[in-house]
């Protein structure tokens, strides 16, 4: 680890922080504090406000509001997500232009009968793990999203070339996720929707020079696709 620490706390403003994101909150907090003895310590926090309809009118400043109460103070004036969606569009061009997302026209539904044409369980609940249908092309149809490619063009899951993304997490341990099988190629924006939280999310992480993420476990089937 460097001597440089930078930690956010990301909440969506979806309603007030509840005991779980402040947990969260203060976890991230207490983290950047602890490096502070040297004077490098940051702590920064960001409103995920991208997915409009997941987001509740005011509850952004009421968060705001709690954390101030509680002593919790960003080094920086917050960021908010809906006001850099022209720098998630030049990172998505990025990816667009060096060949690592490709445009896909499935729909929810397309998914599942081709996920049953391979022979592959049915999920229920659980995002489907896209079975790759337009990593080919779009075969004169419509594109509903940019995916991420999880494996070099021209192989499969497994390969070689697909090795699993490793990364080391200060609670839980060496951890590691095959993207490619675990989650498929994702989405990084929909036709008609925000900028995906996958996408934003590290654009937001490097541009705030986050060096250190600490935040709630049910995340953690994210990192790897973040890397
Ligand atoms: N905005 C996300 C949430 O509230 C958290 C993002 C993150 O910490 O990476 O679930």
């Amino acid at each position: 680890m460097g001597d440089v620490y930078t930690g956010r706390f990301a909440p969506s403003p979806s309603g007030p922080l509840h005991a779980g994101s402040l947990v969260a909150a203060l976890a991230s907090w207490l983290d950047a504090r602890a490096w502070d003895r040297s004077g490098t310590g940051r702590w920064l926090v960001r409103i995920e406000d991208l997915d409009t309809q997941r987001c509740v009118g005011g509850a952004a400043a009421t968060i705001l509001r709690q954390l101030q109460s509680l002593g919790l103070l960003p080094d920086e004036t917050p960021m908010f997500q809906s006001q850099r969606s022209s720098l998630y569009r030049g990172a998505l061009q990025r990816l667009v232009v060096t060949g690592r997302v490709y445009p896909c026209s499935c729909s929810r539904k397309d998914i599942e009968a081709a996920r049953a044409r391979l022979g592959l369980p049915r999920q229920r609940h659980a995002e489907l793990v896209y079975p790759g249908t337009c990593r080919s092309g779009l075969h004169g149809k419509a594109a509903l999203a940019w995916r991420f490619r999880t494996i070099a063009q021209g192989y499969g899951p497994g390969d070689r070339d697909d090795p699993p993304v490793q990364w080391s997490d200060r609670r839980l341990g060496p951890q590691q996720q095959q993207v490619s099988s675990a989650v498929g190629d994702f989405v990084v924006q929909r036709a008609d929707g925000p900028f995906a939280y996958q996408l934003a999310v590290v654009v937001d992480d490097a541009a705030q020079h986050v060096s250190h993420v600490v935040r709630g476990e049910d995340l953690t089937d994210n990192t790897a696709r973040q890397i």
